[in-house]
């Protein structure tokens, strides 16, 4: 028996056989939609900076 917290929602679920939940670690396929679409929507994005090589252009082409 395992106790798994869905990440989503917080429910907890007891599930025998992790094998039993495809969804996992989310209590439901809607739990990990939400999960899914937050990261497309940019909560989750990792920062990136500018364009550098298109800064660096510039800079040389400044006397
Ligand atoms: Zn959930």
């Amino acid at each position: 028996m395992f106790t798994v917290h869905c990440p989503i929602c917080q429910k907890r679920m007891e599930v025998e056989n992790l094998d039993s939940l495809p969804s996992l670690p989310f209590c439901s396929e809607r739990c990990r939609l939400i999960d899914l679409g937050r990261w497309l929507g940019g909560q989750y994005r990792i920062p990136v900076g500018p364009d550098s090589a298109d800064q660096s252009n510039e800079e040389e082409t400044v006397p």
